[in-house]
């Protein structure tokens, strides 16, 4: 098959003054990954800057609440920084340095990925420009709080919906005039070769960690795997420990925001989503956008989950029926997401919340010798902002109208 492609899927649409400095990124990747000291130092980075290997939980008491199998979480919440973006931006990092450039540039939607990226370049000590939507910029205050202090240079950009994919197209602009000395720093499985094949090697740290961890914890390998899928990054983390192993069933969860039938939510491999194949961002999978190939506004109540495309390498998967695909409703995330913190005292991270949805209805059936393994991509207490406005909390809305009084 041709690099890069799985199946009909992925490929490099990039324009033509890039493919030098994709050959070299292209080099620096497959030369690091031949080169097992390399990954050894990334082992060694993670555990000591990241709290890798970080652990598996078994949920003893959601496990009894539901009396059938027996659930276990992967604690990606426990990271640096709150989630698993920092496995791949940690890994880049290090590639940068390998490849001998001092700045970096990234997109951001929500912010997250920005904060990620400013952590790395404030440990590494590169220079760092995140482009964001000036619509972002507004709406997620704290997250461009704290890139500014990381060191970062935060650009608001003006240009289409002021979004995520305004950004994106940003970002590319930045590389192409700055590309040798500037390393883009894409935050998923998605965008042109290496991206998708890179960022999932990074991202297989959580996976590897997790089989040996079930192995000693239940004895055997799990039964199935559930994870969200934005980009699908976490995902393919995860599902990598397990992917050879057909006994194992791996399941991807996407953003059913308020329902499929509403066209309100960010599901790509759903029946009736409306997603079609198409080329966008340098890659090709499968997209929200109408039949103009015009990308379409999607919804979803966790940002990170909020994109119209999804990784080429799960886009193959899916088809191939190797990976199930199902959607949650922003509604069962926050019941979800109630009965976790209650049960357990763990706050999942809104995206990480809709893996538990789908794994809360299939587990009652299966049986109690049986185990699954939800993937918690990041922690929830992050997110207060949003959490307590879907819990509609009058307390909190209180507690903000004082501390906006004190500012006036
Ligand atoms: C960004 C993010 C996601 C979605 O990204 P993937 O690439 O699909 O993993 C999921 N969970 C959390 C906590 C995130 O920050």
């Amino acid at each position: 098959m041709k690099k890069g492609y799985y199946g009909q899927w992925g490929g490099a649409f990039i324009p033509e003054v890039l493919h030098a400095t994709f050959a070299d990124l292209i080099q620096a990747y497959e030369s690091a990954r031949a080169d097992g000291s390399f990954w050894q130092e990334y082992v060694q980075l993670m555990s000591n800057y990241s709290c890798r290997p970080t652990p598996l939980t078994y949920a003893e008491n959601l496990s009894r609440h539901f009396g059938g199998a027996r659930i276990y979480i992967k604690r990606e919440d426990l990271n640096h920084t709150g989630a698993h973006k920092v496995n791949n931006v940690m890994g880049q990092g290090l590639l940068v340095r390998r490849m001998g450039k001092k700045r970096v540039i990234a997109e951001t939607g929500a912010g997250q990925h920005g904060m990620a990226t400013a952590t790395m370049a404030a440990r590494f000590g590169f220079d760092c420009t995140v482009y964001m939507g000036e619509e972002d910029v507004a709406r997620q205050r704290p997250n461009v709080f704290w890139m500014e202090k990381l060191g970062a240079t935060v650009v608001p950009v003006t240009n289409g919906s002021r979004t995520l994919k305004d950004a994106m197209n940003e970002a590319f602009r930045d590389w192409v005039a700055s590309m040798d000395e500037t390393h883009y720093v894409i935050g998923t499985v998605c965008g042109p070769h290496p991206f998708p094949e890179m960022v999932a090697w990074f991202q297989s740290i959580i996976g590897q960690e997790a089989r040996q961890q079930i192995l000693a914890q239940h004895g055997r390998l799990p039964d199935r795997v559930y994870a969200c899928v934005g980009g699908g990054s976490n995902a393919l983390g995860i599902f990598q420990g397990f992917i050879g192993e057909s006994e194992v069933e791996l399941v991807g969860v996407e953003a059913g925001g308020h329902g499929i039938e509403t066209g309100q939510h960010a599901s790509r491999m759903i029946a009736g989503s409306g997603a079609t194949p198409g080329v966008a961002q340098g890659y090709k999978s499968m997209f929200l956008q109408t039949g103009e190939g015009q990308m379409l506004d999607t919804h979803s109540i966790a940002a990170g989950l909020d994109y119209v495309g999804i990784s080429p390498i799960l886009a193959d998967l899916g088809e191939q029926g190797r990976v199930r695909f199902a959607a949650a409703t922003d509604k069962e995330v926050i019941e979800a997401l109630s009965l976790t913190m209650r049960t357990e005292g763990i706050i999942p991270a809104m995206e990480s919340a809709h893996a538990f949805v789908q794994a809360f209805k299939e587990v009652p059936s299966m049986s109690s010798d049986q185990a699954v393994i939800i993937n918690m991509s990041g922690r929830g207490d992050k997110d207060i902002f949003t959490i307590a406005h879907a819990f509609d909390d009058p307390s909190w809305k209180s507690f903000i109208v004082a501390r906006a009084e004190t500012y006036r």
